[in-house]
């Protein structure tokens, strides 16, 4: 493995954590939500089972997030836990603790499970969490399910894909990363690619993808999203974009460039 790779996944990992954590954005307090980023291999292939990854380590800030923050975990035994079937919380903690490379390091977040689990799939590099608060307003609502398959404007294809995946309400930690897989695996199987948005009912938001500014970008259009929806649904909306448009502006080369140049 290739340190200077690792430090600079570390300082770009800090830096995404930091702008997700920003207190004005209100995406996180305290120890919410977490990012992670796979730590490329000698050989620049996919990351898999055997794979590395930076994630979070549990309680710190995000905002405020520091090197000793960061841990290096193993993908393995984390992916591991996910084919096992029903394992206790105490086991679920000592496997985390075990996934460390370092074991010196701080605990990873228990939702190291799921971030591992994402960071396996082809195309996935960087991946971000968090609790908004606007998003967390509808998530948290009857309406969670219109939110994440309906689109109501433009730039929310370019940034967010033309569906988010929604999860319903589960335990977090191991049974989460489970329904995860389950909808993103439901998600590829219908639409042949990644999803870019995961949602979380009644707790919050998953954004992935090939860059980091592909991860604060989904992040920040849903939030953007979740505010024009609210004050579209006390209007008497939202009115939603028509299924061959959100397909039309998904597929057009002019978006596409678009996409290549905020390197989403
Ligand atoms: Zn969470």
């Amino acid at each position: 493995m290739d340190s200077v790779s690792v430090h600079a996944r570390r300082e770009a990992l800090l830096a995404l954590s930091r702008e997700l954590g920003r207190e004005d954005r209100k995406l996180a307090i305290l120890g919410e939500g977490n990012a992670s980023t796979r730590v490329p291999t000698g050989g620049g292939g996919p990351v898999m089972a055997d794979g590395r990854f930076l994630i979070k380590a549990s309680g710190r800030s995000l905002g405020t997030l520091a090197a000793d923050g960061v841990v290096l975990c193993e993908s393995g035994p984390l992916l591991d836990l996910m084919n096992a079937g029903s394992i206790d919380d105490e086991r679920v903690d000592a496997v985390l603790l075990e996934s460390r490379v370092d074991q010196g390091a701080a605990k990873p977040s228990v939702e190291a499970i799921f971030h591992a689990y994402l960071l396996s799939l082809a195309g996935v590099e960087w991946v971000g969490h968090t609790h908004p608060v606007s998003v967390n307003r509808i998530l948290c609502s009857p309406r969670a399910a219109e939110f994440a398959m309906r689109r109501i404007f433009p730039d929310e294809v370019v940034c967010c894909g033309e569906e988010s995946v929604l999860v319903p309400y589960t335990d977090p930690g191991l049974k989460l990363a489970i329904e995860i897989r389950r909808g993103v695996e439901g998600f590829r199987s219908a639409r042949g690619t990644n999803p870019r948005v995961i949602l979380l009912e009644s707790h919050g938001v998953i954004t992935l993808g090939r860059t980091d500014s592909a991860v604060l970008a989904g992040m920040l259009m849903m939030q953007k999203s979740a505010e024009i929806w609210m004050g579209a649904a006390a209007l008497g909306g939202p009115v939603f974009l028509d299924e061959s448009d959100v397909r039309r502006i998904a597929g057009r080369t002019d978006e596409h460039y678009r996409q290549r140049a905020l390197n989403l």
